[in-house]
């Protein structure tokens, strides 16, 4: 059983009941999809993010009838050669008279409602088709991670949504990595294990995504057996004290190696960054200081301009070493 409770402080009699109580059910919904808070009081700020989600889920539809959602590329880069290793698809909303708006505005929103199954099948959709392309132009190399959303599992059959496609396409379920949330893993872990197990099986290269920044990291590493490890280093925010927030990265590493996964560091945007995550053996990296998210075209003539490695040698290798 999961309880939630919506509040909100009475201060002006002058309202009447009715909004009272339909201030305390705005406050309650604000809840939605959040399965760590339980209580929460009404602000006014609420009113105004109702206003911006109902507009935002209303356009939903319009907005994938005319292709306003693109992918953009970030290249996955080996930290030691250099070489591109991969790329992850990071999705776009390219709205009329807008522009560029970033994810963060708009998935949570979709998460929220449920909507978002139906965004990141459109997002696999459209990286699978460029995998095909790529393919009949001789890069059967090249590798696309997709974003599974936690609440992807309870929306729709994964298993089914994903080896549809690459069957459609007709691609190697190898080139679609799989980003899964360490969120996911919350609920009903062993069923979520099974189903990235039946998912490996099938060729899939599964990642678990912004590592150290869920609820029970060590603990869940014990039974997520999952291909990579992506860690942001956002996550490890340094400010608070420099030299312990480096020893925790730098532990992860070589525990995630230890367990058999090359990590991907994420948001690595320094050379202090880069230095940091290599020192403790990091494989990839994925961040400003290599590389920005970019449009389709320009990710090609980045990667067209630079050796390409090999991920199954890298996460083979880390696991030969592990044995
Ligand atoms: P994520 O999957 O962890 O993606 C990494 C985010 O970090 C991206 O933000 C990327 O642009 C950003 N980033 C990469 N390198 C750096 C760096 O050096 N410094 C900083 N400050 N940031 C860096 P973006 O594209 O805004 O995406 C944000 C989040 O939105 C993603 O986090 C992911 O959770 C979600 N998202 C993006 N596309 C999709 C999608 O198709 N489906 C779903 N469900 N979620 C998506
Ligand atoms: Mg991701
Ligand atoms: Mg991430």
């Amino acid at each position: 059983i999961h309880y939630y409770l919506g509040l909100y402080e009475v201060t002006d009699m002058s309202i009447s009941v009715e909004s009272m109580y339909d201030r305390a059910f705005v406050a309650l919904e604000s809840l939605k999809g959040d399965l760590h808070k339980k209580v929460a009081y009404f602000k006014d700020v609420m009113l105004h993010e109702r206003i911006h989600e109902t507009v935002t889920l209303d356009e939903l539809d319009r907005a994938l009838l005319n292709d306003e959602f693109e992918i953009y590329l970030q290249p996955q880069i080996d930290i030691w050669t250099g070489a591109v290793i991969s790329a992850e698809a990071l999705i776009r909303w390219n709205k009329p008279g807008r522009g560029i708006v970033s994810p963060a505005e708009f998935v949570p929103i979709f998460e929220k409602n449920g909507m978002i199954a139906k965004l990141d099948y459109y997002v696999w959709e459209l990286a699978c088709r460029q995998l095909r392309k790529w393919q009949e132009e001789g890069h059967e190399e090249r590798s696309v991670s997709v974003n599974i959303s936690a609440k992807d599992f309870y929306l729709m059959d994964l298993y089914k949504s994903v080896t549809g496609l690459v069957e459609e396409y007709n691609i190697e379920p190898s080139s679609l990595k799989l980003e899964i949330t360490e969120t996911a893993f919350v609920l009903d872990v062993d069923k979520q294990m099974e189903l990235v197990r039946d998912l490996q099986e099938y060729g899939f290269v599964i990642e678990i995504d912004d590592f150290g920044s869920g609820y029970s990291s060590l603990n869940n590493l014990k039974e997520i057996k999952a291909d990579m490890l992506k860690m942001d280093l956002k996550f490890f925010e340094k400010s608070a004290d420099d030299d312990r927030a480096e020893k925790i990265v730098t532990s992860m590493i070589r525990l995630a190696n230890e367990l058999g996964m090359p990590v991907v560091a994420e948001g690595v945007e320094t050379e202090e960054d880069m230095q940091l995550v290599k020192a403790a053996g990091c494989q990839l990296v994925q961040g400003y200081y290599y590389a920005k998210p970019m449009s389709v075209p320009e990710f090609e003539k980045f990667v067209g301009a630079r050796p390409y490695g090999n991920m199954k040698a890298i996460i083979d290798r880390v696991i030969s070493e592990m044995e």
